[in-house]
């Protein structure tokens, strides 16, 4: 079944096999009339080749921010049904442009919103879940040799209401729409040619990954490196959507995304990819009484205002009082500080105390389930650089730190360095190599 997999992917990289893809192409992508028709030609080159098409996109870039705050311009506090009504516009646009650009060249195509498909999706308006996708409509017109092309982003609830499904959502629309329609592969065509080791604006000798797996690709999403939406890697490892990043500038195979196999496990390297986020705020709970219930009652409130809550830290005192630490999104630190001024009124003793200038470092890897000491070679790096640990959690395949933000880049790059991952310094270290 694997080598089926690994043959069928190889075949559709190569152009050889008509497949039945899935592609996507972000806002920078489409961000003008000049682009939308190179992705047009782009599209028709796959079609040659005999691949059938769905074709989901974003809204020109710049467009859903300056939608977004054209509405908050308007009301501060906006949200729910009409905002969503709002920001979603900015798909309609382009998917209406790649249709029309593809007419103007001979080929049949027809866009879709999502109310169309339908994608069907729950009513948390902002940051809808996909519920179902049925796709009929999309192959009644895949059969009339049409190619369909979806507006990313946007779902409907099952009263006719319009969603958005988050920012960067259009990863998780091509993704539920490759796995609705079992396409053979979900390309996302981006402004970056692939996934790489670290972020290339941090690290200039960051190195791009032919294959990263599904979990890697989970924690580096999760972690900030804004390549894919984070729910559409969920989605491809739920459903086994191979993957694949590809420029829309330049024809590189790009990263594919699949399974952990014992093959790649064997040639896997201990760390595939440090990730980052600069987006995350620290909030500490001092004096909590060590009872049962206490850590419940602090994030009890937490999760019902639906803040995401992700490291915790929490260790008994000398005096059986605990300090209990935890990190959310930056953007949710004021709401949940207030939360928790409410919430905490009945506990006595307690402080709260916040900071919102830190950041978290992950190193990221499968190979480091087969491997002791990684940790301790890590904070190793940290120590040698004078870095402060604020914060460690650990998993099978990562092991994430919380420090200043102001040492982000010195960590990240330390770390890249001594974790081996630089890719050679320029082209004369190659060419000085004898050639066999
Ligand atoms: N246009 C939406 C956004 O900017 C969705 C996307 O680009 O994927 O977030
Ligand atoms: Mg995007």
């Amino acid at each position: 079944m694997l080598a089926f997999y690994g043959l069928m992917v190889a075949l559709i990289s190569r152009g050889h096999f008509m497949a039945l893809l899935v592609q996507k192409f972000g806002g920078t992508s489409v961000g003008s009339a000049e682009r939308i028709a190179a992705v047009a030609d782009r599209i028709i080159r796959a079609r040659a080749k005999g691949h059938r098409l769905v074709v989901v996109v974003s809204a020109m870039s710049g467009e859903t921010n300056r939608l977004v705050q054209l509405a908050q311009q308007i009301n501060p506090s906006a949200g729910g049904r009409d905002y969503d009504m709002v920001i979603a516009t900015g798909e309609q646009v382009t998917v209406g442009l790649l249709a029309l650009a593809l007419q103007h060249r001979g080929c049949k195509a027809q866009a879709l919103l999502g109310w169309q498909v339908p994608i069907e999706t729950d009513q948390a308006f902002g940051k809808a879940r996909i519920q179902n996708i049925a796709s009929e409509n999309i192959h009644r017109l895949l059969d009339e040799d049409q190619v369909v092309i979806v507006a990313g982003f946007q779902g409907v609830t099952e009263v006719g209401e319009v969603t958005t499904l988050g920012r960067g959502g259009s990863d998780t629309t091509a993704v539920a729409i490759a796995a609705a329609i079992k396409a053979d592969e979900c390309q996302i065509f981006t402004d970056v040619d692939g996934v790489y080791t670290t972020d290339p604006r941090v690290v200039e000798r960051a190195r791009k990954l032919s294959k990263i797996t599904f979990e890697e690709m989970l924690e580096m999403a999760s972690l900030g490196s804004k390549v894919l939406q984070i729910r559409s890697v969920e989605f491809a490892g739920k459903y086994n959507v191979p993957l694949r990043v590809l420029s829309s500038f330049d024809e590189g195979p790009g990263t594919l995304i699949t399974l952990d196999n014992e093959e790649s496990t064997m040639e896997q390297p201990l760390i595939s990819g440090i990730a980052f986020s600069r987006d995350e705020a620290k909030i500490t709970v001092q004096g909590v009484p060590d009872v049962p219930g206490a850590a419940y009652q602090i994030l009890g409130p937490i999760g019902a205002a639906n803040i995401e809550v992700d490291m915790i830290v929490q260790n008994v005192g000398m005096n059986k009082t605990t300090d209990f630490t935890f990190t959310i999104q930056r953007g949710d630190y004021k709401k949940a500080m207030k939360v928790l001024e409410s919430s905490l009124v009945n506990m006595s003793g307690v402080q709260l105390k916040g900071t919102e200038d830190i950041c978290k470092v992950s190193l990221v890897g499968v190979g480091m389930r087969s491997h002791a000491g990684i940790a301790s070679q890590m904070f190793k790096v940290l120590a040698d650089e004078v870095i402060n640990i604020q914060m460690i959690s650990t998993s099978e395949i990562k092991i994430s730190i919380v420090i200043n933000e102001k040492y982000l880049e010195l960590a990240v790059r330390a770390l890249h360095t001594a974790f081996g991952l630089d890719a050679p310094q320029d082209l004369s270290e190659i060419a000085e190599t004898p050639s066999a």
